[in-house]
C-alpha cells in the first residue's frame, strides 16, 4: 500500500529536536503513526487512538507490525482510493479550503481513502443513485487523527465532532461525509443546512423543512442505509 504520497498527512507533526538524526526518526515515526491509525477497525477497542496520542517512542512499531499482519491475514481491511470504485468521483474536500468549521487548512493535497467493504457499498449506492438521475459528492472520507485532534480543539463537543480520547469512523476509514448532486448539472440537491453546520436544522430528526428538503434528505438516508451504513442523527451528512 501506498499511502505515503497523501499529502493530508503532511500536517501531522510530532515536536521533536531537528537534529538530523532525530529528523530521520521523525520522518519514520510520521509513517509508522500514520499506518497505526488507519490500523484502528472497529473490533479494536479505543485504547489503540489513546495509544495514538502519545506515539513518541519507538515502541509504536509492534502495533504496525500487528496492523500489517491484521491485512496480510484478511485484506479486505485495507484502505482503497475512492476514485476506483466510484465512477465519477465527485468531490469538495472542504477541509482542503477555508470554507470549514475551523477555517483553517486542514488537507493540502486531500484524496478520499475508505476501507474496502466501505467503498464497495458506496459504489451500489452510487449504482442505484445513477438511475434516478442522481450521484454522491464527497466532503470527506478517512481523515487523519492528527486533524481529528485539531477539529477538537475547535468544537470540543461529541455530538459535531470525535473526541480524540476515542478516534472517529473517519479515522477508522469507515465513515462518509456526502450529499447528493444531479449528473447532468452537478447542482446538489437542496438539504437542510450547509455541510458541517451544528445545529438542530441538521439533525435528522428536525422536521421544520420544505418538502423536497426532506425527501432529499430521506433519500439520502434509506440508500446509504440500504447498503450497510448508518446515518449520524446529529448530522445529516454523515453515514
Ligand atoms: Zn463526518
Amino acid at each position: 500500500m501506498n499511502f505515503f504520497k497523501f499529502g493530508r498527512f503532511s500536517s501531522f507533526q510530532i515536536k521533536l529536536p531537528l537534529t538530523p538524526r532525530w529528523h530521520e526518526i521523525k520522518v519514520k515515526i510520521f509513517f509508522l503513526t500514520f499506518l497505526f491509525v488507519i490500523s484502528c477497525s472497529h473490533t479494536v477497542s479505543s485504547q489503540y487512538v489513546n495509544n495514538a496520542d502519545t506515539i513518541h517512542h519507538i515502541d509504536v512499531i509492534s502495533d504496525i507490525l500487528l496492523y500489517k499482519s491484521s491485512v496480510k491475514k484478511n485484506s479486505e481491511n485495507r484502505m482503497v482510493r475512492l476514485k476506483e470504485y466510484l465512477h465519477p468521483l465527485i468531490t469538495d474536500f472542504k477541509y482542503a479550503t477555508y470554507n470549514n468549521f475551523t477555517h483553517r487548512i486542514l488537507y493540502t493535497h486531500p484524496e478520499a481513502y475508505l476501507r474496502l467493504p466501505v467503498a464497495m457499498a458506496l459504489q451500489k449506492v452510487q449504482k442505484e443513485l445513477k438511475a434516478k438521475g442522481l450521484a454522491l459528492k464527497i466532503f470527506d472520507a478517512y481523515r487523519p487523527y492528527s486533524v481529528t485532534k485539531e477539529m477538537w480543539k475547535v468544537v470540543p463537543d461529541q455530538r459535531y465532532a470525535a473526541n480524540p480520547a476515542k478516534g472517529s469512523g473517519h479515522n477508522r476509514g469507515e465513515a462518509v461525509d456526502l450529499t447528493l448532486v444531479k449528473v447532468s448539472s452537478g447542482e446538489e440537491l437542496p438539504m437542510p443546512t450547509g455541510f458541517d453546520d451544528f445545529t438542530e436544522k441538521a439533525h435528522h430528526s428536525y422536521r421544520d423543512l420544505p418538502e423536497d428538503v426532506l425527501q432529499n434528505r430521506a433519500l439520502l438516508k434509506t440508500t446509504m442505509e440500504k447498503y450497510g451504513f448508518r446515518a449520524l442523527s446529529t448530522e445529516w451528512w454523515q453515514q
